[in-house]
């Protein structure tokens, strides 16, 4: 007898779905198992009923044993909806760490929404100026944009933008197997990168990221010096490890690029921003030289409060 699976999109970009769909072969193997009874990304049911014939007032939900939630939560059509999966599935995954944190999207809260509203909308220099939000055909929105968690209790969080499509699968089968809960080992990035470290820098100010690292495209990654040690931001002592799936080096050191953070913080409770600034400290790089630094050392995982309103500066 297959699983009942609910898949839904909230504030999301649709990037975890196309992460369900690299699953590639090993989802041929799973499909047998489950039976998805509402996925937002093949039919939209919204408030409009299954084939848009009448206005409803609530989100129709099939019961289902799984729901698996893409998106963090921005608006009050976006609540409504994880509310009534979160009523109708017994396990809930948050997929992606738009779900997991707040994810890009939560960059948001670093303004009140009134703000947000008349900088994007208002006064986009390639926008024509919206009318009041009220008269806008479209949900209102909720005062933060929120991870799922903050809205609703979640059994099993994915993180990853994307989620690589092998924590995809290993969640899932943990849960047909009858586990309730499932998470990624913790460890950081840098646990699973292979450069060398030495554990000092030139010093000084860190250095902008899309100045050239330095190394020999035709050594390997072993020979190359780590990222934060030529001076430049590199979030891994304080991600999660795992993007690269089951094996291999993580996904931007791979590129001879920094890791961005986009795995979110190693442990719940964990506070990346001060981590981050020991572990630059460590080095011997001066942590207040990053540029819009609460910005980029929370730059996924603006939910949960990490990222809010600064109080106005006094006017000089
Ligand atoms: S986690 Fe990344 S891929 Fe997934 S919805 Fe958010 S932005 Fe898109
Ligand atoms: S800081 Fe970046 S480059 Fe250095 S070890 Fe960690 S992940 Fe690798
Ligand atoms: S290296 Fe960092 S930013 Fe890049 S994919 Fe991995 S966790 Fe995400």
């Amino acid at each position: 007898m297959p699983v009942k699976v609910v898949e839904d999109w909230l504030n999301a970009c649709s990037g975890c779905e196309i992460s369900i769909l690299n699953i590639g072969d090993p989802l041929l193997d799973l499909l047998p198992n489950l039976e998805f009874v509402h996925m937002t990304a093949l039919v939209d049911h919204k408030f409009y009923g299954q084939l848009g014939e009448k206005p409803v007032t609530e989100m129709e939900i099939p019961e289902a044993t799984v729901g698996i939630v893409s998106g963090g939560v921005r608006n009050e059509e976006q609540k409504h909806e994880l509310e009534q999966i979160r009523k109708h599935v017994k396990v809930l995954i948050a997929l992606g760490s738009c779900a997991t944190y707040g994810g890009i999207p939560a960059h948001a809260n670093m303004w009140k929404n009134d703000e947000v509203f008349e900088k994007i909308n208002r006064h986009c220099s390639s926008t024509t100026p919206a009318p009041d939000q009220q008269d806008l055909n479209v949900p209102p929105w909720i005062p933060t944009c929120t991870a799922v968690d903050e809205v609703v209790n979640v059994d099993i969080r994915i993180p990853g933008c994307p989620p690589h499509p092998d924590w995809i699968v290993e969640a899932l089968t943990a849960v047909l197997n009858g586990q309730t809960s499932w998470s990624l080992p913790e460890r950081s990035v840098c646990d699973t990168c292979p450069v060398i470290r030495e554990q000092k820098s030139g010093g000084g100010a860190v250095k902008r990221c899309f100045e050239n690292l330095e190394f020999n495209p035709e050594e390997g990654l072993d020979k190359m010096r780590c990222i934060n040690e030529q001076g430049v931001l590199c979030l891994g002592p304080v991600t999660l490890a795992g993007c690269a799936g089951k094996s291999g080096v993580p996904r931007c050191i791979q590129a001879r690029t920094p890791c961005r953070g986009c795995f979110g913080p190693i442990r719940k409770g964990a506070r990346p921003m001060v981590d981050m600034m020991g572990s630059l400290t460590s080095v011997g790089l001066d942590p207040k030289t990053v540029v819009d630094r609460r910005a980029i050392m929370n730059r996924y995982i603006g939910g949960h409060g990490f990222l809010t309103p600064l109080p106005a500066r006094p006017a000089r």
